[in-house]
């Protein structure tokens, strides 16, 4: 049992939080307000080797283990949990699933451009009438000669109209019941068929962009089908596992930033002749919230160790994101309170970090579904 970082790990946060703290966090505000994608930020970070943090060298990633990818997306996070999550979907869903399931000639194709942070990823499992029951969706895809033709509609897809290459869903047997029938394809951003038809106008996280997406008779060449054919669901399950634990980080970055605020705030505001520090109800409140993040750290950082040794992450991932999430909504409601009426005023960060807190209860599996993970491996 060790509870330090190593060496590495320690270089890697430190280095990210630098850069984050200098060139993301003091434009974060703006880009919220005018929910504008952060093309140039995305394309200098890709440059840096954060679209393959953990992918191998060998495929154009950086080569870190899974815990220095977490500590990582932690700090974008800190710094503006947009770019986190355009991250967090291009390292651990896109990229993840062609190093995982792709073969050769798929990951020098497809692989080492996103790795190497030419292409941004994006992943489309949703549809409008399947989201935690994402079995039971309707895209299909038939193969028609040396291509499959895809027909469907995708909904709420991060980086849907910027990103160069989707992990798509589709049902490629329509005999099949359930969450069976339904296969994985490589989908190229430009394929003949493939279109990006509305852009979500959300509560938070709004620099990075939500879209619905439609396939119309869209040719995705058979050699893009990734992995086992009509296995594509548990491929979308062991492809969430990981992401959940990307998903804990967003959520713990900005609950730390939360605190920071609030820690600074408490020193300065002054009521009744003394700072609001001196008052035991806020020090309590802060105290409360550096106990729930820490504890929320410490099981993400451990549901990352057990994805770095290869051992499952089903759980844990989603205890992990469970705690970090709602410590995360807790979190942040309590310092828009420690802020009192100017915490809910646009010129503090607090509002924002509320507001961007509440999708990590929502995405990559509901509160609900985590719950409904973590239940089921301890009744079976
Ligand atoms: C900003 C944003 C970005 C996203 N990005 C992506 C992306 O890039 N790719 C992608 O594929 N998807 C993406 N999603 C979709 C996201 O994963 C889904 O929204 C989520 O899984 C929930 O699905 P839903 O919205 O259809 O809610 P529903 O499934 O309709 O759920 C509604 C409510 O019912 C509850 N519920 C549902 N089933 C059960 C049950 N069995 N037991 C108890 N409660 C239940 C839910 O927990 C929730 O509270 C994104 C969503 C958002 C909002």
């Amino acid at each position: 049992m060790n509870f330090e970082l190593t060496e590495d790990q320690k270089f890697i946060r430190d280095e990210v939080r630098r850069f984050a703290e200098a060139e993301i966090a003091p434009s974060a505000a703006k880009r919220d307000l005018t929910q504008e994608f952060p093309t140039a930020l995305i394309k200098t970070l890709g440059e840096q080797g954060y679209f393959g943090m953990f992918i191998p060298e060998k495929y154009g990633g950086a080569g870190m283990d899974y815990t220095s990818y977490v500590l990582a997306i932690q700090e974008f996070a800190k710094a503006d949990a947009s770019v986190s999550v355009i991250l967090s979907v291009t390292n651990s869903l896109a990229a993840y699933s062609i190093f995982h399931f792709g073969n050769e000639d798929q990951k020098q194709k497809y692989l080492v451009p996103l790795a190497s942070g030419k292409k941004l990823g994006g992943y489309m499992l949703t549809e409008p009438n399947a989201g935690s029951d994402a079995g039971s969706l309707r895209t299909t895809a038939v193969l028609d000669g040396e291509n499959y033709i895809l027909n469907g509609t995708k909904n709420f897809i991060t980086s849907g109209m910027h990103a160069d290459t989707f992990i798509v869903f589709a049902k490629t047997d329509p005999e099949a019941k359930g969450s069976r029938g339904i296969s994985t394809f490589i989908v190229d951003a430009k394929s003949s068929g493939l279109s990006a038809s509305k852009k979500e106008n959300k509560l938070g996280i709004r620099s990075s962009d939500t879209c619905e997406m439609v396939f119309e008779n869209c040719i995705v060449p058979k050699e893009n089908l990734l992995g086992e054919k009509d296995n594509g669901f548990k491929m979308a399950l062991h492809i969430l596992d990981g992401g959940r634990i990307g998903i804990s980080a967003q959520a713990n970055g900005i609950s730390r930033a939360a605190l920071e605020a609030a820690v600074k705030y408490s020193k300065e505001r002054k009521q009744f002749g003394k700072a609001i520090a001196d008052f035991q109800a806020i020090q309590f409140k802060l105290a409360d919230m550096v106990i729930k993040i820490e504890a929320a750290e410490l099981l993400m950082l451990r549901a990352a160790w057990r994805k770095q040794n290869g051992m499952s992450a089903t759980k844990e991932g989603a205890i992990s994101k469970v705690i970090s999430s709602e410590t995360c909504m807790w979190v942040t409601t309590q310092a828009v309170q420690i802020f009192g009426g100017y915490g809910y005023m646009k010129e503090y960060p607090v509002e924002r970090f509320m507001r961007d807190a509440k999708i990590t209860e929502l995405y990559e599996g509901t509160s609900e579904v985590q719950r409904i993970v973590i239940s089921r491996d301890l009744l079976q």
